[in-house]
């Protein structure tokens, strides 16, 4: 354990000991099987354990009801921006909710297939803010309604989601799913890129209400297409064989720490540490509306760029890692995803605190 940092980075991001012990464990010779995760086949016995046990693990930890199915996609979340609405749009209108710069993404992806229409757009108050019920406005008869859970880049995050509606609503989650329990029957599909909270990059988890998959247009790319996804369990092709087998330590370690209501307690302390400390604070300012706030990404300034970089630079020479913001907000960003313990949101107010009295 020893060199290792606090890293703060957005994603891939942190994994815990915990995680990475297990896989160091079966890394040269996964239970006597004389091999690697990594080199074995996806049509193996010892793989498709692997596989079924992830699935019923991760079925188990976040409460999937049984008329829903889990589906390991390729391309990341922006894969599942481009196949939602090939898949689900069928000729009508999709609503988009624009709360930062990846419900943005998703919708113009979503505007190359078919018409549409959004519902809010948070431009004007530069995503810091989250909308009421009052302020969305749907289409008559839409699709579905997309939005984005957890805003990653500008730090704001729903604390609860839109209920006056009739249509399917569909979450990407990259960024807070497995934070909290979730009522996954509130959701027509939740979608998450594993590099956030569920491991490290190369798969988008996909769950999925069944009704909703249907046979494909046939111009839908294979690979894309989730009636034929289902039907050959995500194995249409060589699924992303070793993310999917990290994925399933994360979920053990979550299920051995006591589940999803156990880790939004930590989250919660956590956050609450380093937020209270930004309000108390003269130096530094807080980028999100306070009823908006993010659990996951925490984003601040010290009120002037070349301070920030500064901050960045020092911080990283004291284990604490990748706080730079994103480009587009600029500023300070802490990621303190399932896997950043306490003691790294401590050790950097403890950092940010010496900052502010030398600066
Ligand atoms: C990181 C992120 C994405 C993009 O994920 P990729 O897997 O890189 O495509 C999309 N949405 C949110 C909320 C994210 O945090």
């Amino acid at each position: 354990m020893e060199n290792r940092v606090y890293n703060f980075a957005a994603g891939p991001s942190m994994l815990a000991d915990e995680v990475l012990l297990a896989i160091k464990e079966e890394l040269f010779n996964y239970h006597g099987s004389g091999m690697s995760v990594m080199e074995m086949s996806h049509r193996s016995k010892g793989y498709l354990e692997i596989f079924e046990k992830t699935k019923n693990g991760l079925k188990k930890l976040m409460n999937i009801p049984d008329d829903y199915e889990i589906l390991f996609m390729h391309g990341g979340a922006t894969g599942m921006f481009a196949s939602i609405p090939l898949n689900l749009t069928k000729g009508k209108t999709a609503d988009y909710i624009i709360t930062g710069n990846f419900s943005k993404k998703a919708a113009d992806e979503a505007k190359k297939y078919g018409d549409v229409h959004t519902a809010y757009d948070g431009k004007e108050n530069n995503y810091t803010h989250i909308p009421d019920e009052n302020e969305l406005s749907f289409s008559a008869d839409p699709a579905y309604i997309h939005l984005c859970a957890n805003n990653t880049i500008y730090g704001t995050e729903w604390k609860s989601f839109p209920v006056n509606h009739k249509a399917t609503l569909i979450a990407d989650m990259s960024s807070d799913i497995l934070s909290k329990p979730v009522n996954v029957s509130d959701f027509g599909l939740i979608y998450a890129g594993a590099q956030k909270n569920m491991g490290i990059a190369g798969i988008a988890v996909a769950i999925i209400r069944k009704d909703l998959i249907e046979e494909a247009d046939v111009k839908v790319p294979s690979i894309m297409n989730y009636a034929l996804e289902l039907k050959h369990d995500s194995m249409l092709n060589t699924p992303a064989t070793y993310p999917i087998y990290v994925l399933g330590k994360v979920v053990d370690w979550l299920e051995e720490l006591g589940g999803l209501a156990e880790i939004e307690k930590r989250n919660i302390e956590k956050a609450k540490i380093l937020y209270d400390y930004l309000d108390a604070s003269k130096f530094y300012k807080s980028f999100a509306e306070k009823e908006s706030r993010s659990l996951m990404n925490v984003t601040f300034s010290c009120g002037d760029p070349d301070l920030d970089a500064a901050f960045a630079a020092k911080a990283a020479e004291n284990g604490l890692c990748n706080l730079k913001g994103h480009r587009l907000v600029g500023g300070l960003r802490a990621s303190i995803y399932n896997a950043m313990p306490k003691a790294g949101v401590e050790k950097l107010i403890e950092f940010m605190d010496d900052f502010a009295r030398e600066n």
